[in-house]
């Protein structure tokens, strides 16, 4: 092991690493800060200051840090092998992993593809579901050639999932490399100021959605949607039915549903998936972050025996789907997601997410009584905070005065980690958190917040 002191990691940090989404002039200015380790619902960096995970380490970690079973697990299988390719062979862990995801997945959605990214799911997803029409009729559906999106999607950071988000901060550069998509109004409720209650905005969106499908239903080869919480476009709750009307929308104009649960997967939002909450069952299912519990790199796009059935042919159809990754169901990712998801059930999570769910509701109206909290948004450990310069006209502040970074900030220096997306505090707290570690981030937050107001 090379020698180092703390010194040398904070410069060699600056000198070596370019971090994602991060203006690196301003990075190289700041004290960065290096996590050395975790335990449960803490992070601990180098100097030995410890932070309550309020962030779950980018949405990812589900029952905490170093946990002995997941360890386990992962030590299990590193003894056997760590990998082999699935290109024209199988392997265990991704066999069993892939049974599993059958099992509790919704409706008939059976058949794994698997990643390593949430981005390259969507990328996955939307080649099946173009290809998909051209192999069951390439002349009927010749023109099924693009993509119906809402309008702050967020899909992930590759061409084609860009092409199909509509956050214009990190897209809009790009533009002339991305395919087109048919934008959809993002059903906002607090900022559609025009309409009295949520009802409306879904009917409204609805509405659009099926006019939209009346006149080009031939050229539309699915619709791609965030379940119940558009994530990073600053925790955006759909009204409840907007997902459901989505459903049967498609199936009336015949184009494919395809959802994107790599952030609300996975016990997030108070069920193992989203849909259900809604009873409904897409066509293709993207997940990642939470699978392997926050341990390792891994995404799966899980279609319906009807999908799968479509890319059957002799080798001269040409209906083989033609894409795979080098690290494809790679066992180490593979055996540590079946071992997150059994402990989910063993330790019956989702009941306690629930349960968690309503105890920060109750503790989260306290915010309100801070000047600049203008709304809050949740649904299940998924919670956007709306800061606000005026409640009544719900003007924000000026991104110059940094208002949210400074919130941001002060909560680190009292020991919570959270991150904020534009005038969006987010709490996304791992998501075993106990009501006690829950109960310290709300004050913690509150705190904050009224230190910079
Ligand atoms: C994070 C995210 C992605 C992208 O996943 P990566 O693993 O970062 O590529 C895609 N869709 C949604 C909804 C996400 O939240």
């Amino acid at each position: 092991m090379e020698h180092y002191e703390m010194q040398d990691l904070e410069n060699w940090d600056k000198e070596y690493i370019w971090h994602p989404f991060t203006q690196m002039k301003i990075y190289q200015q700041n004290k960065p800060l290096i996590i050395e380790k975790g335990q449960g619902s803490y992070l601990f960096d180098i100097e030995g200051n410890k932070y309550l995970d309020g962030y779950a380490s980018l949405w990812v970690n589900v029952h905490g840090h170093n946990v002995p079973e997941l360890n386990e697990a992962l030590t299990n299988q590193v003894h056997k092998i760590a990998h082999s390719t699935l290109l024209g062979s199988a392997n265990v862990p991704s066999i069993l992993l892939a049974k599993k995801l059958a099992e509790i997945t919704p409706g008939n959605l059976c058949k794994v593809f698997y990643s390593d990214t949430g981005s390259a799911s969507v990328e996955i997803a939307l080649k099946i579901a173009y290809q998909y029409w051209k192999n069951i009729n390439p002349e009927k559906f010749k023109n099924k050639n693009t993509f119906i999106s809402l309008d702050d999607a967020y899909h992930g950071d590759t061409i084609g999932s860009v092409s199909v988000g509509g956050m214009d901060l990190y897209h809009r550069i790009f533009e002339p490399l991305l395919f087109k998509r048919v934008s959809l109004p993002t059903p906002h409720t607090y900022r559609m100021t025009e309409f009295d209650n949520s009802k409306d905005v879904k009917n409204f969106c609805l509405q659009r959605l099926e006019s939209l499908l009346k006149e080009k239903a031939d050229e539309i080869a699915g619709i791609i949607i965030e379940p119940l919480v558009q994530g990073a476009a600053g925790i955006i709750t759909h009204p409840s039915g907007f997902l459901k009307g989505v459903e049967n929308l498609c199936r009336k104009y015949n184009v494919l549903l395809i959802c994107d649960e790599v952030a609300v997967g996975f016990g997030r939002t108070g069920t193992m998936f989203a849909c259900e909450q809604e009873e409904v069952i897409p066509d293709i299912l993207c997940v990642g972050k939470g699978i392997t519990g926050g341990y390792m790199p891994l995404a799966a796009t899980i279609t319906s025996q009807k999908i799968f059935d479509a890319f059957l042919g002799e080798k001269k159809e040409h209906k083989t789907f033609y894409h795979g990754h080098t690290y494809t169901g790679n066992q180490l990712s593979c055996s540590v997601a079946l071992r997150n998801i059994q402990l989910m059930e063993e330790t019956a999570l989702i009941e306690k997410v629930q349960s968690n769910a309503l105890f920060v509701s109750e503790h989260l109206q306290d915010l309100y009584k801070l000047d600049i909290v203008g709304d809050i948004r949740q649904r299940g450990l998924m919670i956007g905070i709306e800061i606000v310069k005026d409640k009544e006209t719900k003007t924000i502040f000026p991104s110059e005065e940094n208002k949210l970074d400074n919130i941001v900030l002060t909560a680190l220096q009292k020991g919570l980690i959270i991150r904020q997306l534009d005038q969006v505090l987010t709490f996304i707290p791992v998501l075993a958190m106990n009501q006690s570690e829950l109960e310290e981030a709300i004050r913690i937050i509150y705190q904050s917040i009224s230190e910079n107001m």
